[in-house]
């Protein structure tokens, strides 16, 4: 097996691997980075030269893991390409968004190679998708050869799955992005431990992330919704960046669910954006497939409605209330970005953040931020001291770190290959697995270098 590491910046970003093993050359997810624009922002897909590609799997529907897949198709017409039931019927939705995303940057950041791909490109790659049943082997043969692929749930977000690929009775595991926890609208991950696998291709997002042994998803739960009732006791708002895809409905549940339970006071909550949309197509997929638990039935009882538009920056919204907004890093030009400028400034105030956040990114730097720091909104050229309580919860879509230890270490690999992780994160996975198993070999692929397995 030979494996190139696409993503050419390394880190969470354009996910994307290239595998030759036997006949077959096939790809691992084809992302796009939310950090960089335009074409650094892709996969570096010339590697892969003029070699015939069989197959593409995706994983799941987050943007680090589909953004470029129209462009990768393009290149490769003859690939089939594979994913869940769900994740097909998310995945026009969330690349049609992208589309409209970029071809708003294209002007205002003057992107000349924006959009990668047009609607209409969208709706033909659209043509060629095929969908996998979970937990069930598919296979595919070539000459000689035959390839097995199996999708497992790895919980995370609708649709997303494990893959296993078996082939010259070797197996081979790529977790993708991976939640072994149950939340409301989605049942966690169910990775064939049993198996024995050659090589396990870990996702690492929360290598860097100590998990106190007193915090539990529960409990953190718990604070959350303390964590509200006094902001709004104290005549405040609560900002909760969000993914659209995912977080957003798991928030919007957990709060209608708490509602009802009488742990949380009554007040206007607002949603916007993407969210909205994803949340019908959950709805649906619920009702079809069963690879969700989301009702559109809770945005109703919410009473959810749109946030007032067009907000200044130190100028809190007319009503004091719950802001459910996209997206979860807070990144630049996002409802949650512009809100939190809003809110920032006073103390009553809360932002409450639920998920990873890249460094990087403002919600990454505000996390860092001291109290009464500044902290500089810059693209709307405002600052303000950091005066409103900032929260992070560890409800994060990703597995702990000694979860995904477990799992690894338990399908007996010889290898382990470290993806999907800042290089502190990474580094701490590479440690502890040689701890516990000193003859495991760990690599942390050299972006753009293939390497053999
Ligand atoms: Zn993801
Ligand atoms: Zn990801």
């Amino acid at each position: 097996m030979i494996v190139t590491d696409l993503n050419p910046k390394g880190g969470i970003g354009a996910n994307s691997l290239f595998v030759e093993l036997d006949s077959f050359n096939f790809i691992v997810d084809a992302g796009l980075n939310p950090k960089f624009a335009g074409n650094l922002a892709t996969p570096d897909y010339t590697l892969i030269g003029e070699a015939y590609i069989h197959f593409i799997v995706i994983t799941h529907c987050h943007l680090d893991h589909i953004g470029s897949l129209p462009v990768l198709m393009r290149k490769h017409p003859e690939a089939r390409v594979f994913m869940s039931q769900a994740s097909q019927m998310l995945i026009e939705r969330m690349l049609h968004n992208s589309c409209n995303v970029m071809t708003r940057q294209r002007a205002e950041k003057n992107i000349p190679e924006y959009p990668l791909f047009t609607h209409e490109e969208i709706d033909q790659a659209a043509e060629r998708f095929e969908t996998i049943p979970f937990s069930k082997p598919i296979q595919l043969s070539e000459a000689d050869d035959e390839i097995e692929l199996t999708l497992y749930p790895a919980g995370h977000v609708a649709g997303a799955g494990g893959l296993e690929i078996s082939s010259s009775g070797k197996r081979y595991f790529f977790s993708g992005d991976v939640l072994f926890d149950n939340q409301c609208t989605l049942d966690g991950a169910s990775f064939p431990i049993e198996n024995r696998f050659e090589t396990v291709f870990l996702e690492t997002t929360r290598g860097e992330t100590q998990s106190p042994k007193e915090r539990t998803r529960a409990s953190e739960i718990d604070r959350l919704l303390k964590t509200i009732t006094n902001v709004l006791r104290r005549g405040g708002s609560v900002l909760i960046p969000v993914f659209a895809l995912g977080r957003m409905q798991e928030i919007l549940t957990l709060i209608n669910n708490a509602r009802k339970d009488g742990l949380l006071p009554t007040c206007p909550i607002f949603g916007a954006g993407l969210g909205l949309a994803v949340a019908d197509h959950l709805d649906q997929i619920s009702k079809r497939t069963g690879q969700a638990k989301f009702t559109r039935k809770t945005i109703k009882e919410l009473r959810l409605r749109r946030p007032p538009r067009g907000m200044t920056p130190g100028k809190e919204p007319p009503e004091q209330g719950i802001y459910i907004l996209s997206s979860g890093m807070m990144v630049e030009h996002t409802p949650s970005y512009n809100f939190a400028a809003s809110l920032l400034s006073q103390g009553r105030n809360a932002i409450c953040f639920v998920g990873y956040c890249d460094p990087e990114t403002p919600g990454g730097k505000l996390l860092e931020t001291k109290p009464g720091e500044i902290f500089l909104f810059d693209t709307i050229d405002y600052q303000t001291p950091t005066r409103a309580q900032i929260e992070r919860f560890e409800m994060s879509g990703h597995a702990g770190r000694e979860e995904l230890l477990k799992f690894a270490l338990r399908t007996h690999p010889k290898k382990v290959v470290l993806t999907h992780g800042d290089p502190g994160a990474r580094a701490w996975f590479a440690i502890a697995l040689a701890e516990n198993d000193p003859a495991l070999i760990v690599i942390d692929p050299k972006p753009l270098e293939p390497f053999e397995l």
